[in-house]
């Protein structure tokens, strides 16, 4: 299982390899783009091109980390997965079957299956009730909990997310609460229903860093009780890392890298990927040779490109140190390694080795 660090979040177990991988994913975005029609001044209309041609897979006790700075698509890429967003192209599909946003029984199945866990915890919780409302309120809407058992299913809860003594946080109001507790309840909701998919987006950036790893030791304990598909979508590749089987990094609305986490940490071939573990130094990677000293010597004072416009071809090209004029026309094609890694870059045409 997950282990302690001094403070922050660098190494993880080693986990043993799910039983699911070869299993069909339980939800998946196959080939989704968004583009979003915003109204300026003059009532000018401008389309903000936020995700293009994105697939993900999540497969039943799978953790998959979603990693980009902000502006990357990741959030875009979750709303879709949680249906708040219909996608300009491409599907999103729930056990091989397309699903659309809908309204009343169809929404509420879905619902009962994919949940989301957000940024903040105390905007998701209805500050004005108590604990025991917020969940009573999720298991009565999914017909998880009838009059008699309703009150054992919330302390049921409350113990599955280690807020005990239970019976003393049931009537506590979420400004009562830490927020890391806030964000137990927050979790605890979500379980109410009983899903088969969370998406976490960024569900620790928000605590104070004694609490991230609680978090985080909570949600590899839930993946492993509950056999959940777990979405993980964060900026710090570090706490990736520490939680995810693969990892998938996006830069401005595209998807970049991707692969078994171990592989993208100790042999990252994106220079984004390579920028973000540069961020973020860990003294247990033992990176090859040249992998992450492309941008040891280079200032990164480059910002994310604006949506509205973004650039051609590859769109890290304005910040990259090794864009040629093939990088500034035309984007990469997906090169595949036998390691299960992929990549998004002209530096490795298709046949390329890690
Ligand atoms: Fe850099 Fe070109 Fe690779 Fe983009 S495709 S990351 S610009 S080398």
């Amino acid at each position: 299982m997950l282990s302690d660090t001094d403070g922050g979040v660098q190494a993880r177990a080693e986990t043993p390899e799910p039983a699911s991988a070869g299993e069909p994913p339980v939800l998946e975005a196959v080939d989704v783009t968004m583009h979003f029609t915003v109204r300026g001044g003059l009532g000018r209309a401008t389309t903000v091109k936020a995700l293009e041609h994105a697939s993900l897979q999540l497969r039943r006790g799978r953790i998959v980390a979603l990693v980009g700075e902000s502006g990357s698509g990741k959030t875009t890429l979750a709303r879709l997965f949680a249906l708040v967003y219909t996608p300009t192209s491409g599907e999103i599909r729930l056990r091989g079957e397309r699903v659309l946003p809908g309204r009343g029984r169809a929404s509420r199945e879905y619902y009962s299956e994919v949940q989301m866990v957000f940024q903040d915890p105390f905007a998701s919780l209805n500050s004005m009730h108590s604990v025991r409302h917020n969940l009573k309120r999720a298991l009565r809407i999914h017909g998880r909990a009838g009059r008699d058992d309703i009150e054992e299913r919330m302390l049921e809860l409350l113990e599955r997310v280690s807020l005990t003594p239970t019976k003393d946080f049931m009537g506590k109001l979420p400004h009562e609460l830490s927020g890391g507790q806030r964000q137990r309840v927050a979790i605890a909701r979500a379980l109410a229903v009983g899903p088969k998919v969370i998406l976490g987006d960024e569900p620790i950036s928000m605590l104070d860093v004694s609490m991230r790893l609680d978090i985080l030791n909570l949600l590899a304990r839930l993946r492993e009780e509950e056999d959940l598909a777990l979405l993980y979508i964060t900026h710090d590749i570090a706490s990736a890392r520490y939680l995810a089987e693969e990892i998938h990094v996006m830069y401005a609305g595209q998807m970049v890298e991707g692969g078994p986490t171990e592989q993208i940490i100790q042999n990252p071939q994106h220079p984004y990927t390579r920028l973000l573990l540069g961020a973020s130094p860990d003294p247990a990677r033992t990176v090859k040779a040249g992998a992450a000293s492309v941008f040891a010597d280079v200032e990164d004072s480059g910002e994310p490109p604006n949506l509205a416009a973004p650039p051609q071809g590859c769109r890290f090209h304005p910040r990259c140190p090794l864009a040629t004029d093939e990088c500034r026309t035309s984007f990469p094609a997906r090169t595949e390694h036998a390691t299960g890694q992929w990549v998004h870059c002209w530096l490795y045409p298709p046949g390329a080795s890690t």
